[in-house]
């Protein structure tokens, strides 16, 4: 009944006055409508064993490339300058503990350091070979936060060609300020990322983390997964600071010690706002050796331009990654289908497209299917180092990571976009379509910084994931079974396709998504940050 109502919908706006216009000066009165047809054929097919996973410098992923341009072709996309790919470089890194002779001096002796036992390090620039010779200086959380009341642990002190010691996490919420930092919520400032991020600004030759448990809410041995395996990176644009790399609680205390420092004392300032770096009587020297393999990866896009003579030079970007995590391992089923971790995105995205390229709004508006947000959100940093389209021109991103494969709700979860004003134009399209904004819960995991919308966002642009509900209007307890049990599937190699998944919930969601992106594409002027985020003033800042 609804696919009747809804193509009944289309086929009307299509013969409507209001359509036929469209393309010259006004604007469709209503909404282009999602079909379930497409985005089930796509989901299948993109899901399907035949796709090898859509690994990143795997076949499957390759053939993802080809389908997607193919598709936006079909779609009536149009190429952005002559071209629907955009080359993601990316590199593979293995750091060579054994080739390398990598050591630390501290208070003038040699201090013993064991690989993976004591510390990882490799390369953050995608670089094969490194000759080190730095001095260590701790800089607390290694923060620079503007709108934390002017918080910087570096104090302009200047650590051009200096390795960085630094904490995870960032500082606690204290009697008198229990809102700093995002009280209990994890900042962007306390992520490992942020900290090398922030040690090149800086011009750093490197930064060693700190860990503990209890500040990087993991364990030791997650960190020793990632850095003795292969570790991807962009190999174009802003790439990271030569040497990254971490330290146990154990290593660090013996470091500091060593160079007669007390780590705790130290710690204990750094929660503080006047902390002052402290050089170390310490120093990092050697030969650090890696393999780099490099893979070329491709975003692939297309647009439908904007009506109106003016506001088309400005941008709605959707996104959704196409890739997953390929073939691995020697199982009896070796195939990382990813169907609902995105082939869901992107199949939402195509179908989303279809119905788009026919109804342009007043500006215009990407379709944007990134590789490699499995690696580490790669495809969409690259375009943020790179973008197609000019960010201060963009006036907002919706992201689409994981599609609800259950049924339709009564809610939307629309987490982040509360920080800028998409936030008012989100509740508004929900009303309109008869449902309501999920809670928004406080951000414990720093659930906003792990999908590609925040490439965007921390380049400036307004932007967050439009995420399934929770509130099923069919069978909610059955329904809500079917949703926790996807847990257990969650990249393994179990996140397969059934064809006889109820699609309504992922239709809604897509049409959720473009609906919004009209309200933003049609509207008089483009959403802002809320004042005091902490991204806006990147926003601010490239504006000028
Ligand atoms: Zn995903």
């Amino acid at each position: 009944m609804q696919k009747l109502i809804a193509s009944v919908a289309c086929s009307l706006l299509a013969l409507s006055p209001a359509f036929a216009s469209a393309a010259s000066t006004s604007t469709p009165t209503s909404n282009p409508i999602v079909q379930e047809a497409p985005l089930r054929g796509h989901l299948s097919f993109l899901s399907n064993d035949a796709m090898e996973g859509r690994g990143t410098g795997q076949r499957g992923g390759n053939l993802t490339v080809v389908y997607l341009e193919a598709q936006a072709i079909a779609a009536g996309l149009k190429p952005v300058n002559g071209n629907y790919r955009q080359p993601v470089s990316i590199a593979g890194v293995v750091a060579l503990p054994k080739e390398s002779s990598l050591a630390i001096q501290a208070g003038g002796a040699a201090l013993p350091m064991q690989w993976s036992t004591d510390w990882v390090w490799g390369p953050g620039d995608a670089q094969a070979d490194h000759t080190i010779h730095s001095e260590l200086v701790f800089v607390g959380y290694g923060i620079t936060a503007p709108e934390e009341g002017g918080w910087d642990d570096y104090k302009g002190l200047d650590v051009k060609g200096k390795v960085l010691v630094m904490m995870v996490n960032d500082p606690a919420p204290t009697a008198e300020e229990p809102n700093r930092f995002g009280g209990l919520g994890l900042t962007y400032y306390g992520r490992w990322t942020y900290k090398f991020e922030e040690a090149m600004r800086h011009g750093a030759a490197g930064a060693l983390l700190i860990h503990t448990d209890k500040s990087a809410a993991y364990g030791w041995s997650v960190v020793q997964n990632s850095w003795l395996n292969e570790r991807f990176q962009l190999s174009k644009g802003k790439v990271g600071t030569g040497l990254q790399g971490w330290l146990t609680d154990a290593a660090a205390r013996k470091l500091f010690t060593a160079a007669g420092q007390d780590l705790d004392a130290l710690r204990a300032k750094a929660e503080r706002k006047d902390f002052k770096p402290v050089a170390l009587n310490a120093s990092i020297g050697g030969e650090m050796k890696a393999t780099v393999r490099h893979i070329d990866q491709f975003n692939v896009a297309g647009i439908v331009p904007g009506t109106d003579p003016k506001l088309k030079d400005e941008l709605v970007v959707y996104t959704a990654h196409w890739d997953h995590l390929g073939m691995q391992g020697t199982g009896a089923d070796t195939i990382y289908n990813g169907a609902v971790d995105n082939a869901s995105g992107t199949a939402g995205l195509l179908a989303m497209a279809q119905v788009a390229s026919r109804a342009p709004a007043k500006r215009t508006q990407m379709f944007l299917w990134v590789a490699a947000e499995e690696q580490g959100l790669l495809g969409s940093q690259a375009y943020a180092e790179a973008p197609l389209w000019p960010l201060d021109k963009t006036a907002a991103n919706l992201n689409l990571d994981s599609l609800n494969f259950v049924t339709a709700t009564r809610d939307i979860n629309t987490q982040g976009s509360e920080r800028t004003e998409l936030g008012k134009l989100a509740a508004e399209t929900a009303e309109a379509m008869g449902m309501r904004i999920a809670e928004v819960k406080p951000d414990l995991s720093g659930g906003y910084f792990r999908s590609d919308h925040f490439n965007f966002a921390k380049a400036g642009v307004p932007a967050f994931s439009v995420s399934g509900g929770r509130d099923y209007i069919k069978d909610p307890e059955g329904s809500k079974k079917k949703q926790e049990a996807y847990r257990a599937r969650y990249h393994q190699v179990t996140d397969e396709y059934d064809p006889n998944w109820d699609l309504s919930g992922m239709v809604q969601q897509a049409q959720f998504t473009l609906n919004l992106g009209y309200r933003v594409a049609n509207g008089n002027k483009m959403p802002e940050w809320k004042s005091g985020d902490a991204f806006g003033r990147y926003h601010q800042s490239s504006a000028k």
